[in-house]
């Protein structure tokens, strides 16, 4: 049975949003009228929050006419990627015009990639004195970040306590590796977490073959649950492009409620069947039933440090020893005691690679 469509506090801008809300990233790919159908399905069925960029091709053109209609009914959230407070505010302009609205609720500086991006937003002149003067003005009632990926700079905004909200992107593939720490991080600190990529830009989903026990594909509907049923979480925004999607995802989080552990795990063991399908090979997914270690070894994290160490493009893999650095417990502290191993749904020979970290990390770890 659903239950109504649950409202969340977005962090300090007190605002109350749908934890279901309207990715808009795909609009480029679909018609204005199709676009239209599918944000006026969703706000019939009680979902306030719309999130768009000026980086996502003409998709604030296509929610213009549907906000002009219906402002009163949600908030609207944009980004602009500029780095500089003149160009961000230039950008202000145009989105203000494109959503055909004179304010927006949430303004936040889009892809802060890494620290060097994010000194940058914070220096004189940079993306934040945009937002904090576009809130002086009137223009925006709120300000927030989105960012990817760099745990560093991640931690380090989070920390900074100048952002009302941040937006992560987090799955049950957990590419990026946000999961564990940093969303409960953000949520003590009352920052709105929006999550983004939540089915993994589309990869996140049953074989065709598949059974749907209630009409839902398993994968969809499980890895929605699963996040929005995380307490650290305010709202999910997965993108959307017709009102049957709208329809599927809003029936999986309104039956969220009896997502529970034996739920979570059924999940997490699909996934992992699915990865070693996809050949995706001996990836964690970030569950954490492998804990406690007898040893204290963060096992999933450092498994995240290694699959960036491994995988990131080559620029990029800095990440993955910063993170391993900074973990309390090295992986050659592994006694091979083999208990994690009968608790992990991915069936990881975690001792294994556990020498695998440290052929490729040494003893970096304190
Ligand atoms: S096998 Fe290694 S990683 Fe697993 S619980 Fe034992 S000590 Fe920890
Ligand atoms: S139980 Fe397995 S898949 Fe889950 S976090 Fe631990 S090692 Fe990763």
């Amino acid at each position: 049975m659903s239950q109504p469509l649950e409202k969340r506090r977005l962090g300090k801008t007190n605002l109350e949003v749908t934890v279901f809300g309207f990715g808009c990233i795909k609009f480029p790919n679909i018609s204005a009228d199709q676009a239209a159908a599918a944000l006026d399905h969703a706000i019939d069925l009680g979902v306030n929050f719309i999130d768009t960029a000026r980086g996502y091709g003409d998709s604030e053109v296509k929610i213009g006419p549907v906000l002009k209609r219906r402002r009163n009914q949600v908030y609207i959230a944009t980004k602009s990627g500029r780095r500089k407070a003149d160009g961000m505010m230039r950008e202000l302009e145009t989105s203000l015009k494109n959503l055909q609205t004179d304010y927006l609720d949430l303004y936040q500086a889009h892809w802060v990639c890494d620290d060097n991006v994010l000194d940058e937003a914070l220096a004189p002149g940079g993306a934040l004195e945009a937002l904090r003067k576009a809130k002086e003005q009137g223009k925006v009632r709120h300000y927030g970040i989105t960012m990817h990926r760099h745990h560093t700079a991640i931690r380090r905004a989070i920390e900074s306590g100048l952002f009302e909200t941040i937006m992560l992107a987090y799955n049950a593939l957990d590419e990026e590796g946000v999961g564990p720490d940093l969303i409960p991080l953000a949520a003590e600190r009352d920052m709105g977490v929006i999550i983004m990529k939540p089915l993994s830009g589309g990869r996140l989903v049953s074989p065709p073959s598949s059974p749907k026990p209630d009409g839902l594909d398993p994968v969809v509907a499980g890895t929605l649950r699963e996040i929005a049923t995380n307490p650290g979480i305010t709202t999910v925004i997965p993108g959307m492009v017709s009102v049957e999607e709208v329809d599927e995802n809003y029936r999986a989080i309104t039956t969220a409620h009896a997502f529970d552990d034996a739920a979570r795990r059924q999940l997490f063991e699909t996934i992992a069947a699915m990865k070693k399908e996809l050949r995706y090979g001996q990836l964690c997914l970030g569950c954490g039933y492998c804990l406690p270690c007898t040893q204290d070894i963060e096992i999933p994290k450092v498994f995240r440090a290694l699959y960036m160490h491994q995988q990131y493009p080559e620029d990029q893999r800095f990440m993955g020893d910063e993170l391993y650095d900074s973990l309390g417990m090295p992986a050659d502290a592994c006694a091979e005691c083999g208990e994690c191993v009968q608790r992990c749904p991915a069936g990881i020979d975690i001792p294994e690679r556990m020498k695998e970290a440290v052929a490729a990390f040494g003893r970096r770890a304190a």
